[in-house]
């Protein structure tokens, strides 16, 4: 049987606006489909195993909770995380763990580090954070969910964003664009979505679990998506879409 083993990094400090409840999602999707599901947390100082898990999951975290969390991301998980992705497996991050994947986040008057797993890097400006509900479409699809951030991301030449805003602020409010799609082999994604964003988007938690087993989402089981269908619209209301 198909197994999605995801390692959830720093679940206690880095979860806010209810990030868990895409690892949640996740897990109820396997059930249902059939799929076996396994949840590791890794914290503050424990090593990783970059052949263990097919998906590596960080949530949202304040700048206080990141500054913790950085440190250790580039220097215990550094090279484990690397290896996992240039496997090929999945690194999916939200708002303040998007924040860690690239080169560093400057907030008062500090660099944090980032893990360098994509060309990007975030600063906390002093203009007012971006907040609101927030649309993005990404190859013809509609991503929506809620933003809250005063760090704002620039992309390097070598990154790609994961999608065009369509409603909200995105990455820096300026650029119209949203998040990162990276990595070696293009596993290595970003967003400032929170809502969390798969319970809103379970397409998308198809591709994220498609991805991390190799597999075509075309393959995957369709279920009756009624709720999550209806879950979608209303965020898409949400936004002004
Ligand atoms: N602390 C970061 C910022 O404000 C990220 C916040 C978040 O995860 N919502 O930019």
């Amino acid at each position: 049987m198909a197994e999605l083993r995801v390692c959830a990094l720093y679940p206690d400090l880095m979860n806010i606006y209810a990030d868990r409840g895409n690892l949640q999602l996740l897990q109820r999707r396997c059930e249902w489909r059939g799929i076996g599901f396994t949840l590791r947390g890794s914290g503050l100082g424990e090593p990783l195993d970059p052949d263990a898990h097919d998906l590596y999951y960080i949530g949202g975290g304040q700048d206080r909770d990141q500054a913790l969390c950085a440190e250790d991301l580039a220097t215990v998980k550094r090279d484990a995380l690397h290896a996992a992705a240039v496997r090929g497996a999945v690194i999916f991050a939200v708002c303040g763990g998007y924040q860690l994947l690239g080169h560093g986040y400057e907030v008062g008057g500090e660099r944090l580090p980032g893990v360098g797993l994509v060309d990007l890097e975030t600063v906390r400006e002093d203009g007012p954070r971006l907040i609101g509900n927030v649309a993005i479409e990404l190859d013809g699809r509609v991503l929506a969910g809620f933003e809250n951030h005063g760090g704002r991301t620039r992309l390097g030449t070598s990154a790609t964003p994961l999608g065009r805003v369509l409603k909200g602020h995105g990455n820096d409010g300026r650029s119209g664009f949203e998040g990162v799609r990276g990595g070696p082999r293009g596993n290595v994604v970003g967003t400032y979505l929170h809502g969390p964003l798969l319970p809103k988007n379970a397409w998308f938690a198809d591709w994220l679990t498609a991805s991390a087993l190799g597999q075509d989402p075309g393959g995957l089981t369709p279920l009756d998506d009624a709720l999550e269908d209806a879950a979608h619209a209303a965020a898409r209301r949400a936004a002004g879409l």
